[in-house]
């Protein structure tokens, strides 16, 4: 476990991105403000402060709506495809500064430089997809029943998409949203995590270009910083008729309530805790690769995380033994050498929640199997670095039912038929990835059947951390029932109407209703 270092070229890609460190923090598209409290963007990778960014006073929330309920007015009336061209070359800016862009977010959030492009990647594939998307965005057509009358139903921009995200994918999960948003004819005010801001700058400054290069109204896109008390501008303002929100289970309780006494719609894609189903007919090798990725990767800071291992009594020693042994191969230390597997944890927080989670499952009963601990010493300086660990646990513990956002896994037995499995997967609040790992069909369907899996995502021979952007992303159950990205889930950006025209000369009432004059 060897920290190693690394040149990180991290003000070369800042000068890429065109940040030039000063007047950073709220933008209404080209035009910056920055009045409002200094919040400090730190690397987990070596604790610098990479930059300072301002909080949006309530003032320069107010010239952002200004400036996106005016954008809206020109953007709405601009043709679908015409907006997918748009998003294609915003596709094509993030293709050029793929690199920089992907070496900020690893090194503004941690994570390592090849999952920082591949961020990044996401963004290049969700425009991709919204291009696409800009030529169908059907309705239906249906029968009238009455004679001479035509009927159908058509989708229209909402207006202002507000948009909070999480920390842990700093970019994709506002791209997932903007891009689509875009092409549905909405404009976006985005919150990123008070985390990493900085990464919430960049995109802002590639966006605005591509507006600004097409003579398009500044306010598409339009970016607001700070903490819970910004957000709380946008669930609160009936300006914002979307709102969607990334994060834990107890921001997605509060954002939902907001905004449901206002009566607009919320789209939440809240914490997991994910599992993986391992039975005898489980090929081994597949099962440790996709455990230990999933369970480590990322410093366990992925909403797919694989959080519990439930595996048959009869290979339980064997996939133990396995995991274990992969474990110590793992090398922890800076996440922009592609040599090490594991960066750091977000923050000193998030530690102290590391650290409480393993002794709480001690204190519970569970038997650690692979310790943990924080590592110290040269490379480990930011005090964020800490060592993957494994307990043996009861999925009844309380610890065990909450989602602990870092490299903690949770090793369980199960006995009889996949059925037993299910009950524990299934017996938590959360309900966002699973998976089974089995070369038996039964077993596979079974976990895929309206008695299986309980989640929004449930892959056969697949860990459960990551997603295709094909697919519609999202989960069941206080993971809060959004879905992002994929499928059909453009249409919560859209409102629906429903139109019925007569062609006739007669005005027939519905269901033979008379009311002669
Ligand atoms: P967090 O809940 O602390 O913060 C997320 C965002 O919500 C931040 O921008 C924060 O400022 C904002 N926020 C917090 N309280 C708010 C309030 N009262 N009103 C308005 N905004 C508020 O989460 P985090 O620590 O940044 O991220 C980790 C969590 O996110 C984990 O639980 C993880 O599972 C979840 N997550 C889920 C998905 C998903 O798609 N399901 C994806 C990524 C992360």
């Amino acid at each position: 476990m060897q920290a190693t270092t690394t040149s990180f070229g991290i003000e070369e890609a800042l000068e890429q991105l065109g940040i030039n460190k000063t007047n950073l923090g709220t933008s209404t598209g080209s035009e910056w403000f920055s009045n409002g409290e200094e919040i400090s963007s730190v690397s987990p990778v070596d604790g610098q402060l990479i930059a300072k960014v301002s909080t949006t006073s309530k003032e320069d929330y107010e010239k952002v709506m200004a400036s996106a309920t005016s954008a809206f007015k020109d953007w709405r009336v601009k043709p679908a495809p015409q907006r997918g061209e748009i998003v294609r070359q915003f596709g094509e800016e993030l293709r050029r500064l793929k690199e920089p862009l992907g070496k900020l977010v690893s090194y503004e959030m941690g994570k390592s430089y090849q999952e920082g492009l591949g961020e990044v990647q996401e963004m290049i594939d969700i425009c991709d997809f919204a291009v696409g998307l800009s030529r169908q965005l059907h309705g239906l057509t249906m029968h009238s029943e009455r004679p001479g009358h035509r009927m159908y139903e058509q989708y229209h921009p909402l207006g202002v998409v507000g948009i909070i995200s999480a920390f842990n994918f700093p970019v994709a999960v506002w791209a997932w949203n903007t891009a689509l948003a875009w092409v549905c004819g909405d404009v976006c005010v985005w919150k990123p995590s008070e985390k990493t801001p900085l990464t919430g700058v960049a995109c802002q400054k590639i966006a605005a270009k591509v507006f600004a290069d097409n003579d398009l109204p500044e306010g598409i896109s339009c970016l607001i910083n700070g903490d819970y008390k910004v957000g709380e501008m946008m669930t609160n303002d009936k300006r914002v008729p979307l709102i969607s929100a990334t994060g834990s289970i107890r921001m997605g309780k509060i954002v939902a309530q907001a905004v449901a006494a206002r009566l607009g719609k919320s789209l939440l894609e809240l914490g997991g805790n994910n599992a993986i189903i391992v039975t005898p007919d489980a090929d081994i090798k597949m099962t440790v690769i996709g455990a230990v990725f999933g369970a480590v990767g990322t410093a366990g800071q992925r909403c797919t995380s694989t959080r519990r291992l439930i595996i048959h009594e009869s290979i339980y020693d064997k996939v133990k033994d396995a995991v274990v042994a992969a474990y110590n191969q793992l090398r922890i230390g800076n996440p922009l050498d592609e040599n090490n597997h594991v960066g750091p944890l977000i923050d000193k927080d998030a530690v102290k929640n590391y650290q409480n989670a393993l002794e709480k499952v001690v204190e519970e009963g569970g038997k650690i199997i692979v310790e943990g601990g924080v590592l110290e010493g040269e490379g480990y300086e930011s005090g964020c670095y800490v060592k993957p660990a494994i307990a043996e646990a009861e999925n009844s513990y309380e610890i065990v039912q909450h989602e602990t956002f870092g490299p903690v896994l949770y090793m369980m037995k199960y006995s009889g038929n996949v059925e037993n499995a299910l009950e524990l997967q299934n017996g938590v609040v959360q309900g966002l990835s699973s998976a089974i790992m089995t070369n038996n069909l039964r077993e596979a369907e079974r976990f895929l059947s309206v008695q299986g899996s309980d989640c929004g995502i449930a892959n056969v021979n697949i860990g459960t951390s990551g997603a295709e952007i094909g697919g519609a992303f999202g989960g069941e159950k206080e993971t809060g029932g959004g879905r992002e990205s994929g499928s059909d889930a453009w249409k919560i950006y859209m409102r629906r109407q429903t139109n019925t025209i007569n062609y006739t000369t007669e005005l027939p009432l519905a269901q033979g209703i008379k009311f002669d004059l």
